[in-house]
Parts: structure tokens; sequence; C-alpha cells
């Protein structure tokens, strides 16, 4: 080809002209994005094709809402004995829901962590409490 400034025969690939320094048609070629297939949970949806009708459309996937939700579940069981795990989750669910913001993205999921967190912490503060009074009615 040959530069639409100067007129110097230039490589088929150039970007720039080296004559003239004019960017070349290339330069304004847009990049191809990189095909990235979308890979499947693993063991998930492996016998069943991706239906070849819908528009493959990439969500965000929100993980610290995901992440909260789980622990937040988890929290709940487990509150009386690891409270840590319902503060976590809660944490979790905190910087889920200012992503789900940004992601649009998650906010069910990390609405939802953040009310099982906040129960399972009130269950574990709750029983705590219980203890402790109950303690110390035992010592007064
Ligand atoms: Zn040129």
């Amino acid at each position: 080809m040959f530069c639409t400034n100067c007129g110097s025969q230039l490589d088929d690939r150039a970007v720039i002209c080296p004559h003239c320094g004019v960017p070349t048609n290339n330069y304004y070629r847009p990049v191809q994005p990189a095909q990235q297939p979308a890979q499947p949970a693993e063991g998930f949806n492996q016998q069943m094709p991706a239906p070849a009708q819908q528009p493959a459309q990439s969500k965000p996937v929100n993980a610290f809402a995901i992440v909260g939700l789980v622990l937040g579940i988890s929290g709940i069981w487990l509150s009386v004995l690891f409270g840590i795990v319902s503060i976590i989750g809660l944490i979790f669910s905190i910087v889920g829901l200012n992503k789900a913001a940004k992601m649009n993205s998650g906010r069910g999921l990390a609405i939802g962590g953040l009310v099982t967190s906040i129960i399972g912490i009130a269950i574990w503060a709750i029983y705590w409490a219980a203890v402790i009074l109950s303690r110390a009615t035992v010592y007064f």
C-alpha cells in the first residue's frame, strides 16, 4: 500500500509511514477483541450445549456478593460458635453491595448476604450475652 500523505510505498502491515510519520489505515483499524469462550463451571452444563440463538452476554460475576451470601447463610448455622463467619460474611456483603452498584450484578445476592450475616451476628451476640449473663448470676 501507499502512504495517504506522501505517497511512499509501505509495508501492508505498517501502522505509521516511516517517511512522514502519518498514521496509515492500519492505525485506525479497530483492534480485534480476543474471543474468550465462556468457560462453564467445572462439571456444569458439560452435556448441554449453549443455545446458539442466544447472544453471548457475559454478565460480570460479583464474587464478593456470592461469598457474602454463602458466609451469611453458613454463619447462621455456625453463629453460636463461630460468629466470625457472619462478621466476614457481612464485610464481603458490604463490598459486594458496593461492587453491585458499579457492576450492575449481584445486588440481590449482596443484600441476602447482608441480611443473613446480620441475623448470624445477632444470634451470636444474643447467645453469648445470655451465656455471660447466666454466668454472672452464678458468681453473684
Ligand atoms: Zn508518508
